[in-house]
């Protein structure tokens, strides 16, 4: 597929004024250094109770290609307390936040080395948190965990804080007695101390973003696999148990296995840990080789069963950035994209390598109905520039969007040159930095396609094509009329996309490719007898809107005879049609919340199925239904009506002995909201 390029010369956001060009429009990109970040070495105590912090941190840097007279690091809400050179002399230095600048006794020259050393302490608002106990602790265990993306490390570490340069890393924290503190890389030993208390001593070779810098303490519970002769940890709060653990963390070592075959790139470092804290800021975040994931992914096994397949997804996701973040790095946060859509991707090829293809494309849908929820924020690029001017309320695409255009990608360039390209693009950029272009030109020395068109189109610009489908007859031929009807602009194009239909007649159904490219287009197709169905986008690979009127009777023939992702899309529109009183639509929609056997579909029927006069098919499903999440649904789309004394009992007997918080809140709901006049 040839792909036009795009006016893209816009000044700025749709909306606001032109802004000029300021040295500090790169500020996403990336600021001036003029020394290399070699390596960080961190030493703390860490206080539970006062909730602070005092030490030191060692920076090691290089000059880069001038002589240089003062080095530059990010410091924001710590206590300076003294900056000394390797031969201890004390030096001057000022804080202006968040920039500390330290003035050198004497000029580094071009590629010397020198090792400042910063004493500091301070009570951290953010960066490092404290917090007083754990989910299931038994009595009180408080926790002190980091989170450094994008710019938090500088809040309890002074370092370069920017992912523009990389070095590798030691960090020593001494805590008090029966508490564990856990960092990047291998323990290299643990200290006593006479008072009880302990200091951990950790070591990362291999170079890293400081933004990637952790530090979990608590009193962990510790479970472990081994996978490639390496340790695989699960670190949890106390009183979680093995169990559960376990059903949280176990499927790692597949993983790491499944990702390394896949990617032809070995996992990097020489542990993974995974750590499960309590009121964690994110889901998780994939420090190097510790990634610290929020404890609600810790349940019991209904709960477990109850929460969508997301703790597999986030599991796998956090594994993913190990290769796409950690061993090769976004350049700036305006390259996010290139850390957030692979990790995204990857997550649904594991649930592909479990679930199989059909669910795979099931959950794309899901990603693509979560991008699209986010209406006109879908205008911005995914990839932001000078242009687009990446802001504090940046959109946050990259997890919906991103792993859309990587399937689009990898169905362009067929999986085998797919998968090759990232395996070269992976060790070509190893510890290294990487920008956009880096992709588009691996791709184009491995494969010989030239995808920057593409990558201009799908992650330069914002938007995607909203199609307008609508169907004609004349004689024997289909006129299928479509028109691109997003609002066009500097950031949103026109696309050129070759979308396949497949139309569906007497003679059988084919699939014919449609190159769509101008504003409004008729194609003219023809038809052996009558028209039963076209599908528009029939393999459901484009990133886009569809507004096609056909009958419902084809609608129910898509949601029960199409592919997965055709069903999915199909149900939108009959509940639609069903609204509007089609009968056959409410009859095909109760089928696929009945029958089909793909149980995101199910769940998708059933969750349309929510006015009151539905309660008589709802407890119809349920008396079929074994998917504990399926189930749930039901219950919860129950639970806000009013139901009589009976139903309520039945409904309580079919929940018995269910371990799950949301099972019992909606019972709860059930009997708040009692109605004794039904029977
Ligand atoms: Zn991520």
């Amino acid at each position: 597929m040839a792909l036009g390029l795009l006016a893209c010369n816009a000044p700025a956001i749709e909306g606001e004024p032109p802004r000029p060009l300021r040295p500090d429009s790169l500020e996403n990109n990336g600021w001036d250094r003029d020394s290399d970040l070699l390596h960080v070495d961190v030493s703390l105590s860490i206080d539970l109770e006062e909730n602070s912090i005092q030490g030191q941190v060692s920076n090691q840097v290089r000059a880069l290609i001038q002589p240089v007279e003062e080095l530059k690091f990010h410091s924001l809400g710590l206590e300076i307390e003294s900056v000394r050179d390797a031969t201890g002399r004390e030096l001057e230095w000022r804080l202006d936040e968040p920039v500390l600048t330290a003035v050198l006794a004497e000029s580094l020259q071009p590629g010397e080395e020198q090792t400042l050393t910063i004493r500091y302490g301070g009570r951290p608002e953010a960066g490092l948190y404290f917090v007083d106990s754990s989910k299931d602790a038994e009595g009180e265990a408080p926790q002190a965990w980091t989170q450094g993306q994008p710019e938090d490390n500088r809040r309890w570490i002074p370092t370069w804080d920017f992912p523009n340069d990389r070095a590798t890393y030691s960090g020593h924290f001494r805590v008090e007695a029966g508490y564990e503190a856990l960092s990047n890389g291998r323990l290299t030993g643990v200290e006593e101390h006479q008072n009880g208390e302990r200091t951990f001593h950790w070591e990362l070779e291999r170079t890293i973003p400081t933004y990637l810098i952790a530090l979990a303490v608590g009193r962990w519970e510790h479970y472990a696999d081994q996978w490639n002769g390496m340790s695989v940890d699960y670190w949890v709060g106390p009183g979680t148990g093995e169990v559960k653990a376990r059903q949280a963390f176990g499927e790692t070592p597949e993983m790491l296995a499944y990702f390394s075959e896949l990617l032809g790139v070995e996992y990097p470092y020489s542990k993974y840990g995974q750590v499960a804290v309590a009121e964690f800021v994110a889901g998780g975040m994939e420090n190097a080789s510790l990634t610290i994931q929020n404890d609600y992914i810790i349940g019991t096994e209904r709960e477990h069963l109850e929460n969508d397949g997301e703790t597999r997804l986030l599991v796998a996701h956090e594994l993913a950035h190990q290769w796409f973040g950690d061993l090769v790095t976004c350049f700036g946060w305006s390259h996010l994209w290139l850390n957030e859509a692979w990790a995204s991707y990857l997550e649904l090829m594991f649930q592909q390598h479990k679930a199989g293809v059909e669910d795979f494309t099931l959950w794309l849908e899901k990603y693509r109905a979560s991008y699209l929820s986010r209406g006109e924020r879908t205008r911005r690029p995914l990839s932001e520039d000078w242009r687009t001017q990446v802001s504090p309320a940046r959109c946050t695409h990259e997890y919906v969007k991103g792993p859309w255009v990587l399937y689009m990608l990898e169905q362009e360039l067929g999986s085998e040159a797919f998968w090759a390209a990232t395996r070269e693009y992976l060790l070509r950029h190893s510890d290294g930095l990487v920008h956009t272009h880096d992709l588009a030109r691996t791709i184009f020395d491995v494969t010989g396609r030239n995808v920057e068109g593409f990558l201009e189109q799908w992650v330069q610009a914002g938007g995607h094509p909203e199609y307008e489908v609508r169907l004609g007859r004349e004689g024997d031929e289909l006129t299928v009329l479509v028109k691109q009807t997003q609002r066009t602009s500097e950031l949103v194009p026109l696309f050129d996309v070759t979308v396949v239909v497949e139309v569906i007649d007497d003679g059988g159904p084919r699939q014919i490719p449609l190159r769509i490219a101008d504003a409004s287009e008729e194609f003219r197709i023809s038809l052996i007898g009558e028209l039963r169905d076209l599908v528009f986008d029939a393999p459901c690979r484009v990133l886009c809107t569809i507004d096609l009127e056909k009958d419902p009777v084809m609608w129910a023939r898509q949601a029960g005879e199409g592919s997965a992702a055709q069903r999915w899309r199909a149900l939108g529109e009959l509940d639609r049609a069903r609204r509007s009183g089609s009968g056959v639509a409410e009859e095909a929609l109760l089928r696929v919340a009945n029958d089909d056997e793909e149980v995101l579909l199910r769940r998708r029927a059933i969750a349309r199925l929510r006015q009151r006069r539905d309660v008589g098919a709802l407890l119809e499903i349920l008396e079929g239904e074994e998917d504990p999440m399926a189930r749930l649904e039901i219950l919860q789309l129950l639970a806000r009506q009013r139901l009589g004394p009976l139903v309520v009992a039945n409904l309580e007997a079919a929940f018995a002995g269910v371990e799950s918080e949301r099972v019992s809140n909606a019972l709860a709901s059930l009997n708040e909201r009692l109605d004794q006049s039904i029977e």
